[in-house]
């Protein structure tokens, strides 16, 4: 793509995932991360009566119902959460506030790819920290060097698309090495087994957690997410949000998103279901000769030490199974595996095992 009428910035966007949403459905999709399970019965009716009641008019701006669903789950008060369309859309209105600055920006190498784009879109300088052995992060190498400055640090916590999970004690030091600079922690996964630093936020004036209720909440298809930190933070993100639009959520994802968040025995029955049915997938993948990282997400990361991860993904495909593969240094040879519900996994499971049959 170029065009004299572009910004040179957009010539280096790569646009996210169009073909890992294919419009074709009967596939089994283990590619996205979604949750295999519809969300919470309540949901539909929430949005169903929100829909029979004043569509016509304009959303509260302030999402105020939904900000102390969320405060009042996580023991906070509504001011110090910030929602919006997505985490995404959190994630991208954090960069712009927090870390548009002379110095660069730390995260891992092997993380969450939007990270990249946001940076790339508001001309932050992305500073990567390799991971190391077993692509594990290891906080000491966050330090800084005399003199030298950070525009701040974002980590995911379980990491994406490892599924590995640093403990609290971790991201406690991460933000004692960067107290005068934003330290971020995208939490997407933590419901399946992470550990969350939303207790640390009375103690650090630096710390903003993103959550979402894409993955664990089952509502990847409403574009919730949401950030908690301390009210100067979360100021900070209400006036670029308000500069973008002032109605990121609309009624309907309002009234959905408080309907999920109230009904608790659906979300624990759901998680620990896709947390059981990760201890199977990833023992059966094992005996298929699978090496997999620990995952504290609600997805698997493996490699075959025989069998090219670019190839097994295309041969899933052709079986109807869809997984993600990265073409980046690194990781090239893994695959990443969402974990479905049993019928899914067995889909997958066996497919597998042809491919992975001499002349599969
Ligand atoms: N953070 C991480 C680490 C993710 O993997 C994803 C999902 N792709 C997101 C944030 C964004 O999720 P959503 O916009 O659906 O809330």
């Amino acid at each position: 793509m170029s065009s004299s009428f572009y910004s040179p910035v957009l010539a280096q966007l790569v646009p996210y995932l169009p073909g890992e949403q294919p419009k074709i459905e009967r596939l089994v999709k283990l590619n996205t991360n979604e949750n295999p399970y519809p969300p919470s019965p309540r949901v539909v009716a929430a949005i169903t009566q929100a829909a029979q009641q004043g569509l016509q008019l304009y959303p509260d701006p302030e999402s105020s119902a939904l900000r102390q669903a969320i405060a009042t789950q996580l023991g906070l008060a509504e001011q110090h959460v910030f929602v919006g369309n997505g985490s995404d859309e959190v994630l991208a209105h954090a960069f712009f506030a927090f870390f548009q600055q002379s110095h660069p920006l730390l995260m891992p190498d092997i993380s969450y790819s939007f990270y990249q784009v946001y940076c790339r879109l508001y001309g932050i300088s992305a500073q990567t920290v390799p991971l190391r052995e077993g692509l594990r992060l290891a906080v000491a190498d966050y330090g800084l060097a005399p003199g030298q400055s950070v525009a701040g640090v974002v980590v995911a916590n379980p990491n994406a698309p490892t599924g590995i999970g640093l403990p609290l004690a971790d991201i406690e030091q991460l933000l004692q090495l960067h107290p005068t600079s934003v330290v971020l922690v995208d939490e997407a996964y933590v419901d399946f087994g992470g550990q969350s630093a939303v207790p640390l936020i009375a103690r650090y004036p630096n710390l903003l957690v993103v959550h979402t209720l894409s993955k664990s909440r089952s509502l990847a298809g409403l574009r919730i997410g949401y950030a908690c930190g301390q009210t100067h933070l979360i100021e900070a993100l209400t006036r670029v949000k308000n500069s973008f639009n002032s109605y990121p959520l609309d009624r309907l994802a309002i009234a959905g998103g408080v309907a999920a968040l109230d009904d608790t025995a659906y979300f624990e029955r759901t998680r620990q279901q896709v947390m059981s049915s990760r201890e199977g997938l990833v023992l059966a993948l094992e005996d298929l000769g699978f090496e997999v990282l620990p995952s504290q997400a609600n997805f698997v990361f493996a490699r075959h030490p025989l069998f090219d991860a670019a190839t097994l993904a295309a041969g899933l495909r052709s079986h109807g199974v869809l997984v993600r593969h990265f073409k980046q240094p690194r990781i090239e040879q893994y695959l990443r595996i969402s974990v479905g519900t049993p019928q899914q996994c067995d889909a997958l499971l066996q497919a597998l095992a042809q491919l992975l049959m001499p002349g599969g």
